[in-house]
């Protein structure tokens, strides 16, 4: 395996001395947030009246949690740690309603968020002779401008082509022989789909590996898209309070996502009494950022769901790892008094070959029940074959989702093409049930 690191040094730092400049960055990064307005007021509260109150690294459960509600109540400007002039950079959050959440950079924060990616794409196997297509949306969502700077520095060719146009991707794809694409889950599978509609054939492609991230996805997804366009797919994680992508991403083991702890204190905790989770347990991620300036955050709560692997990893890199995000403790579904993550049920769809590559779970009233209903696409062929074929297929999902979660659904199939298709990220589930 052809293992590659960007900063050696650092990816292969042993824990001792990594933990030896979290600490020094932790105290860096408790002096930038006593300059905001909002932190000096709840660091105070909490005693904290200098970096110097941070002894040790484990000092750092005297900070209370900080929240996306505390990043709105700060708007826009009450988390700023420096002078307006030092911030080259805005971003705020994708898709929330009401207040966004600003994060600002300087130029300092640019050259280390830049770093990150450089580390991320070197990770998996990319460099200098490769062809970069990134597919997510430029603007205030970090997902596309994040991987840009990064992916130049590793040297790459970037093609900052943004989000949808699919007749132009496939286009730019096939001409300029893009070798790595940055996509959705769901785009990609909403490209495979309309290949053949387009007049190409994977053929046409020089397409090696393909970064994706920013919504939830089943190992069996990635195993489908990697099947569909015979690529390796690498999970990436991140979120625009953290920068941006690239908080955690898989090496070419593809065993979970190294976070890069040297810029971000990787904590995990059960989100209902908020104590650590245990070693082994899901829990909910916090972060703390180690390393930036303009917008420190400590102990911020992700609301992401996942386990910390603690395992040394093949790839020598020292950065712990975490799993897949199994889903965030609010798009969790109660369903007639049962948890379900809509996760469980993409799970089960990805499974089974007959399905195709786009559903949706709508979850409404039926007298003082819930009832749910799974609604997934099929391929062509199944409508022109018997119906009892339609009929067995419908119970087989419903059965194999009943196993998963104990609630048996309605199912309905659908032709290619019916199902609403997001050219961000995918909206899986229409819960209509608070409209009653
Ligand atoms: P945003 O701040 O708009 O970039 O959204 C960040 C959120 O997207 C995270 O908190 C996650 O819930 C989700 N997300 C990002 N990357 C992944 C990933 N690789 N797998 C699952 N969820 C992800
Ligand atoms: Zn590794």
């Amino acid at each position: 395996m052809d293992i590659r690191y960007w900063n050696r040094e650092i990816e292969t730092i042993e824990r001792k001395e990594l933990e030896k400049y979290q600490l020094e960055n932790l105290k860096e990064t408790v002096f930038w947030a006593l300059k905001t307005p909002f932190y000096k007021e709840r660091l105070n509260t909490a005693g904290i009246f200098s970096p110097d109150d941070i002894k040790k690294i484990s000092d750092i459960k005297k900070i209370p949690y900080t929240t996306k509600d505390d990043l709105r109540s700060a708007y826009p400007d009450n988390l700023l740690a420096v002078p307006k002039e030092e911030v080259v950079r805005l971003h705020a959050s994708s898709g929330t309603t009401g207040t966004p959440t600003v994060i600002y950079h300087t130029q300092r924060d640019m050259d280390r968020w830049t770093e990150l990616v450089a580390r991320s794409v070197t990770m998996i196997g990319c460099g200098k002779s490769d062809v970069f297509q990134n597919m997510m949306t430029y603007g205030l969502f970090t997902g596309g401008i994040g991987l840009h700077y990064g992916a130049e520095k590793a040297g790459l060719m970037v093609i900052p082509i943004s989000s949808g146009n699919t007749k132009r991707q496939f286009k730019f794809m096939k001409d300029f022989r893009t070798t790595l694409v940055h996509a959705t889950p769901s785009y990609m599978l909403h490209m495979y789909s309309k290949l053949e509609e387009e007049g190409y054939s994977l053929s046409d492609f020089s397409l090696k590996k393909s970064l994706g991230g920013a919504e939830p996805h089943s190992e069996d997804m990635r195993k489908k898209i990697e099947s569909l366009f015979g690529i390796d797919m690498y999970n990436n994680y991140g979120l625009s309070e953290m920068n941006g992508p690239c908080v955690a991403t898989e090496c070419l083991f593809k065993d979970d996502m190294h976070v890069w702890e040297d810029s971000y204190y990787l904590e995990l905790i059960n989100p209902d009494t908020l104590d650590e989770a245990k070693e082994g347990e899901t829990g909910e991620l916090v972060f703390t950022t180690l390393r930036r300036q303009a917008t420190p955050l400590l102990r911020y709560r992700t609301r992401d769901l996942s386990m910390i692997n603690p395992k040394p990893c093949a790839c020598g890199r020292t950065h712990r790892r975490i799993t897949r995000i199994k889903g965030r403790t609010d798009d969790m579904l109660i369903i007639n008094g049962v948890n379900v993550f809509p996760s469980q049920i993409e799970e089960i769809i990805m499974k089974m070959p007959e399905v195709g590559t786009n559903y949706l779970i709508v979850v409404e009233k039926s007298g003082a029940l819930d009832k749910l209903t799974v609604k997934t696409e099929v391929g062509p062929s199944i409508f022109s074959d018997d119906a009892r074929d339609l009929n067995a297929l419908r119970q087989k999902i419903r059965e194999n989702i009943k196993a998963a979660i104990s609630i048996s659904p309605n199912v309905e199939l659908h032709e290619p093409g019916v199902l609403p298709v997001h050219e961000g990220k995918a909206k899986r589930v229409l819960d209509d049930r608070k409209n009653i």
